[in-house]
């Protein structure tokens, strides 16, 4: 399947409006060591690389080099993901930072925000293994994620595939 992309602007506009952080959020993060940046899957949604690659003022086939794998999944689909392997690409060891935090991947961004796909239909939800779930702040914050991602047009398939690879093949403990 080949999904149809995101427009660039409607990138932009999220991480305009969505900082993906409180005032506490990388005070927790550090203190929980970066729990989540180990071995994660960063997956991109449709239209995402072209629109990083523009940030980042490189073509999308260095961009692709440089920070992503394909996962391909059973019908040929591909999905793009952050380079697969201990630390994501865009970790800066030394400041702990996401050195692409203004144009970050936005599944990274609305994290601690979820989404379960049951009956084809896509729900979301706080995950509670994050440390940022636990502050009400926090999660009220990440909660008001919810109808700015649900705004954008991502084909419904691709939660399906997002879904069902994020919970059969990969372990984050
Ligand atoms: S698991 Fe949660 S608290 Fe820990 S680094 Fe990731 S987002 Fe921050
Ligand atoms: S892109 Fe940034 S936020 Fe996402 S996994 Fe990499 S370092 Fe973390």
């Amino acid at each position: 399947m080949i999904f149809k992309k995101i427009p660039v602007h409607m990138f932009e506009k999220f991480h305009n409006i969505f900082s993906g952080s409180t005032k506490n959020t990388f005070k927790i993060c550090r203190k929980c060591g970066g729990a989540c940046e180990h071995k994660k899957v960063g997956t991109l949604l449709p239209g995402e690389k072209e629109y990083m690659a523009g940030k980042m003022g490189i073509s999308v086939s260095e961009f692709e080099a440089r920070y992503l794998d394909i996962l391909e999944m059973d019908d040929g689909t591909q999905i793009y993901v952050l380079k697969l392997g201990e630390l994501c690409p865009f970790l800066n060891t030394e400041t702990d930072r996401c050195e692409c935090a203004e144009f970050k991947p936005l599944l990274c961004k609305i994290y601690p925000l979820a989404f379960t796909v049951k009956a084809q239909k896509i729900k979301f939800m706080i995950d509670n293994w994050c440390q940022l779930s636990k502050k009400k702040e926090c999660r009220n914050y990440f909660e008001t994620a919810i109808p700015l991602f649900s705004a954008l047009p991502v084909p419904p398939e691709w939660f399906g595939y997002v879904a069902g690879y994020d919970s059969l093949c990969f372990d984050y403990d």
